[in-house]
C-alpha cells in the first residue's frame, strides 16, 4: 500500500484539502495518521468495526486493547455514552480540549471491537487544531490508538510514524512535532470515585482540584506483577520501549553518576554498546557511550516532550544497552517515570 505523506502548512485553505482528504479516507473505512497534542494517533471510523480491526492489524497490537475515541465537542459524548456521569462534564469543562481521556460507559453504537470487548469506552477531544478539523469532516468520531507499531515508543514526530507505518496505513498527516509527548491521561470516571488509571500532562494533583478525592490504579507505579492487573489494557504490555535493554538508576545525582558510569564501564568491557541517558546538567560528567540529554532536570515538561524521540534515537544508534537516570517524580515526573519504568520493563536500581 503507498502511504499519502502530506505536511501541514498553517494556511487554512490548503489544510482543507488535506482535511478533506483524509476525512474520505476515514469515512471509507481507511486509517489516517495525524497530530494530537501528546502523541500522533492511528485514526479509523469509530463506528466501523472493520475501521477497528485494520488499525489492530497495522500496529500489530494485542485486540484485547482498548482504542481511544476521539470527538469534536463535549456534547459528542451523549452520541457514545446514554448516562454522563456530571463529573465528566466538570472535568470536560476544565481540561477538554487537552490531554485528558475519561472512561464512561458505552452505549450500543460503539463497536466491542473499539472497546476490546469491554462496556466502557474511553473518549477525549483533543486540542490539537488538525486533530479538531480533522473529526469534524470526517463527520463521525475517530477511534485512534498511538501511532506505532505495537511496543515500540509512541511517535512524537512524523518521521516516527513513517518509520514504523509507512505501507501499512492509507495517509499520514504530518504535523511537525508535537507539543507534549506523553500519551494523554487516562481517568476511569464509572466508579463512585474517579480512578486514575494512565499519568499524563494532566496530574492527579490537578483532577483533585476539580473532582475532589481521586484513587489510584495500584498498577501505575508498581507494573504488572502477581495478581495487579492493570485496567487500562494496554498498561499491561512492555511498551514505549527501545530495542535495547534498559536500567534506570535512582537517587542522588552524585551516587547515579558514579553508578552509570561503572554499569556502563563494565557493559563497554563486555563489548557492548552503552546508551546513556541523564538529564542534561549531568551530561558533561560522561564522555564514554552515546549519551543523550532529553532536558534539564528543572524543566519535566521539556523531557516529557523529547523522551520517546530519545528511545527511538537510542535504537537509531543501535546501542545494546541503556542506563538512564531517574527523574523527579513530582508533577508530569509521576508519567514521565510511569512511561520510562515501562520501557525498562520496571528494572530500576535505588543507590
Ligand atoms: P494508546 O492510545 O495507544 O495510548 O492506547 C489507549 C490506552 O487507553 C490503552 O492503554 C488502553 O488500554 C486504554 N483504554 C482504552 N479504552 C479503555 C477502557 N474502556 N477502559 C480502560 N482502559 C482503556
Ligand atoms: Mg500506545
Amino acid at each position: 500500500m503507498d502511504t499519502i505523506v502530506e505536511k501541514i502548512t498553517g494556511i487554512w485553505e490548503d489544510d482543507e484539502k488535506i482535511i478533506r482528504t483524509a476525512a474520505e479516507i476515514i469515512r471509507n473505512g481507511g486509517l489516517v495518521a495525524f497530530p494530537t497534542e501528546t502523541v500522533y494517533g492511528l485514526g479509523g471510523d469509530a463506528f466501523d468495526e472493520n475501521a477497528a480491526a485494520a488499525i489492530y492489524a497495522a500496529k500489530g497490537r494485542p485486540s484485547d486493547n482498548p482504542l481511544i475515541v476521539h470527538i469534536a465537542e463535549t456534547e459528542d459524548l451523549t452520541k457514545l455514552c446514554d448516562d454522563v456521569p456530571p463529573a465528566v462534564y466538570a472535568l470536560a469543562e476544565r481540561f477538554w480540549p487537552g490531554p485528558l481521556t475519561m472512561i464512561v460507559g458505552k452505549n450500543s453504537r460503539v463497536p466491542d471491537t473499539v472497546t476490546g470487548g469491554l462496556e466502557t469506552v474511553a473518549v477525549r477531544l483533543p486540542d490539537n487544531l488538525t486533530a479538531r478539523r480533522l473529526i469534524k469532516a470526517s463527520g463521525t468520531f475517530i477511534a485512534a490508538p498511538s501511532a506505532n507499531l505495537s511496543g515500540r515508543p509512541s511517535p512524537t514526530a512524523a518521521s516516527h510514524v513513517k518509520e514504523d507505518l509507512a505501507g501499512r496505513i492509507d495517509m499520514i498527516i504530518d504535523g511537525g512535532n508535537i507539543e507534549i509527548g506523553l500519551e494523554s491521561t487516562i481517568v476511569d470516571m464509572t466508579g463512585e470515585i474517579p480512578m486514575l488509571l494512565r499519568p499524563g500532562f494532566v496530574t492527579a494533583e490537578m483532577l483533585r482540584e476539580t473532582v475532589g478525592e481521586i484513587s489510584y490504579d495500584p498498577a501505575i507505579m508498581s507494573g504488572v506483577s502477581g495478581d495487579v492487573k492493570p485496567k487500562a489494557p494496554g498498561m499491561k504490555y512492555r511498551h514505549y520501549a527501545p530495542r535495547a535493554e534498559m536500567t534506570l538508576v535512582e537517587g542522588a545525582p552524585d551516587a547515579v553518576i558514579a553508578k552509570i558510569k561503572r554499569l556502563a564501564k563494565d557493559a563497554a568491557g563486555d563489548g557492548k554498546r552503552v546508551g546513556i541517558m541523564v538529564p542534561s546538567e549531568d551530561g558533561k560528567f560522561f564522555s564514554e557511550g552515546e549519551i543523550i540529554c532529553p532536558g534539564s532536570r528543572e524543566n519535566t515538561k521539556e523531557i516529557a516532550k523529547n523522551l520517546f524521540g530519545a528511545l527511538r534515537e537510542f535504537d537509531e544508534r543501535g546501542v545494546d544497552i541503556i542506563y538512564a537516570e531517574a527523574f523527579s517524580r513530582e508533577g508530569i515526573g509521576s508519567a514521565v517515570m510511569n512511561r520510562l519504568l515501562k520501557a525498562a520493563g520496571q528494572r530500576i536500581i535505588k543507590v
